[in-house]
């Protein structure tokens, strides 16, 4: 590269003289100048605004970082019982609005959430200061069930859990495959929040429609998430017994029930189709999906799709079963194009026929049962959401417990469990993150694809502990000022001070700030906005 001449760039003279105060700015206050003023308060982070329970993302990310996970456990646990759960399946609302995303790599919450969950598998959730007199009844021991539960629980109320089935869980034991949530982690925190709380879990205990009605009478509060246990049926299907639902394959599945036949069709494109796919793969059978839609367009996570084929499932896109035989014992399926128009599904000429031994159909779910009205009884998960996520489910639970909290005394609603509504946000469109180091990514560690496909021991193993300190110090702990002084840098007039033994960090002269923006438009962690001078 040619060597820039520093003469032909400036020359002696050029410079015309530029004048120099030599005396104290601070008798003119150029403060007055302004038409926007920086507002620094602290702002509610884009990550713990995505979480459907406001978990306090940033806060235990800082306990982690600074290696107190006591702390960081117990930050968790006043929004999420469930966190060796969550910190697995959980579709983390929150890593895709991280502000790091776009700069090196989203902050790894699951994995931080899942190494705390795991952390707190034997360590008992705190007592309620003082045990009340009221007994509410909890039907279904699923993610919205058990978290209701825990909110009640732990303000004093005495808990009984109804659940049908002979484990608690719901989906996550008896339809989210081992694979992905291995069910000893499931029963050890199930049984660590049950026990530490006192919740007395029924099981083996269906209740009907009309027994809610004697519930109503024994409990004072009745909360029902029963979840949605049916399945949605193509009225093209003929009555077969070769033809099973998604959800009882998982099920029986799930209870390590021996699967006969060996080869299956399964239609749909979500979650309960693709987990039933790859638990047949597991289990050494031939599978194909029909899907009406695109691969793209599949609602299942992006991830379990694309090991779905990694693992051998056939995929057909774009058909839908118009025909079904059963013949010699087996099933010959006719399929025929689908394509999308307006919206809704238009099926043109059959392209394509199978023969399977059993079709299994996995394309979408609707409730098993009704629950009354009733002013003491409250409904929540699937049930009064349609099919949700595991959080999403959790949060209503906490909701309704709330509700009924504040029914029975308004102060022991747990204002710490949920995120100031009023609070302002940080801006999520323009994070700026130009003085923030770049960081090689954090892999977290997979079984291979040998391994995968013969059984069902977990996928994902996490991060190393040395990589989860890591993964907490990379928060940038969006919405709270850490004194970094960027703004106090940058500032063209001197109007920022720093007082690191100081609460509030940073100062901002109003007498001499002449609002440009400067410190707004560096600040990473986005607690400063410029607001109109009024
Ligand atoms: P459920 O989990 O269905 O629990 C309801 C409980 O009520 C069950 O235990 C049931 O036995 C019990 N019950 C029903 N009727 C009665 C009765 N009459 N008496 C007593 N008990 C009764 N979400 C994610 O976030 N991540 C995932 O990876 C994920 N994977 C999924 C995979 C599959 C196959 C499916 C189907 C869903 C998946 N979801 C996932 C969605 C998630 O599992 C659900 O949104 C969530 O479990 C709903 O919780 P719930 O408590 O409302 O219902």
């Amino acid at each position: 590269m040619e060597a820039v001449n520093q003469e032909s760039v400036v020359a002696p003279g050029d410079l015309r003289e530029a004048p120099i105060s030599l005396t104290t700015t601070d008798t003119n206050l150029t403060g007055s100048w302004k038409f926007f003023r920086p507002v620094l308060q602290n702002r509610l982070s884009p990550c713990r605004q995505a979480c459907p329970l406001g978990n306090d993302i940033p806060g235990l990310m800082q306990a982690v970082a600074d290696e107190d996970l006591d702390k960081a456990l117990a930050i968790l646990r006043l929004y999420n019982p469930l966190p060796a759960v969550t910190g697995r399946v959980c579709p983390n609302f929150c890593q895709q609005e991280c502000r790091r995303g776009g700069h090196d790599q989203e902050v790894l919450v699951g994995c931080v959430e899942r190494f705390l969950g795991d952390y707190g598998l034997d360590r008992p959730f705190p007592k309620p200061d003082a045990q009340r007199p009221e007994k509410a009844a909890v039907v279904g021991s699923g993610p919205a069930g058990l978290s209701a539960a825990y909110f009640l629980a732990a303000a004093g109320i005495q808990v009984s859990i109804f659940e049908r089935d002979p484990e608690p869980g719901g989906l996550l034991r008896y339809g989210i495959p081992a694979y992905r949530l291995p069910k000893n982690i499931l029963a050890r925190e199930i049984h660590n929040l049950t026990e530490s709380l006192d919740i007395r879990l029924h099981l083996e205990h269906p209740v009907s429609e009309d027994h809610i009605s004697s519930l109503v009478q024994e409990f004072d509060y009745l909360f029902c998430a029963p979840g949605l246990w049916s399945s949605v049926r193509p009225p093209e299907l003929p009555e077969s017994k070769l033809i099973i639902e998604g959800l009882d394959l998982l099920r029986r599945i799930n209870r390590e029930e021996k699967i006969e036949a060996e080869s299956f069709a399964v239609i749909g494109g979500g979650n309960a189709a693709v987990d039933a796919a790859r638990s047949l793969i597991r289990l050494g059978k031939k599978v194909d999906i029909i899907y009406r839609r695109s691969f793209a367009e599949m609602p299942a996570y992006e991830e379990e799709k694309l090991q779905a084929l990694e693992e051998g499932v056939n995929l057909h896109e774009r058909l839908v079963v118009s025909r079904a035989k059963e013949e010699d014992g087996r099933l010959r399926i006719v399929c025929a194009q689908a394509k999308t128009q307006d919206g809704r599904i238009v099926t043109g000429v059959e392209a394509k026929s199978l023969d399977v031994d059993r079709l299994v159909v996995a394309a979408g779910q609707a409730a098993h049962m009704r629950v009354p009205d009733h002013e003491r009884v409250f409904c929540g998960g699937d049930l009064s959401l349609g099919p949700a996520t595991v959080v999403q489910a959790m949060a209503s639970g906490r909701q309704a417990a709330q509700e009924i909290l504040q029914s029975v005394d308004p102060d022991l609603v747990q204002e710490q469990g949920i995120c100031d509504p009023h609070m302002p946000t940080v801006s999520n469109t323009n994070p700026r993150l130009d003085y923030v180091p770049k960081e090689s990514p954090l892999v977290p560690g997979q079984r291979d694809l040998t391994t995968r496909k013969s059984g069902f021991t977990e996928i994902h193993s996490g991060l190393s502990d040395q990589e989860i300190s890591q993964a907490a110090s990379r928060c940038l702990q969006c919405g709270s000022c850490s004194g970094c002084g960027i703004c106090w840098f940058f500032c063209p007039d001197v109007a920022i001070s720093l007082t690191p033994d100081d609460e509030s960090r940073v100062h901002m002269d109003a007498e001499h700030c002449k609002g440009c923006g400067l410190c707004a438009a560096v600040c990473p962690r986005g607690v400063i906005e410029m607001e109109e001078d009024v």
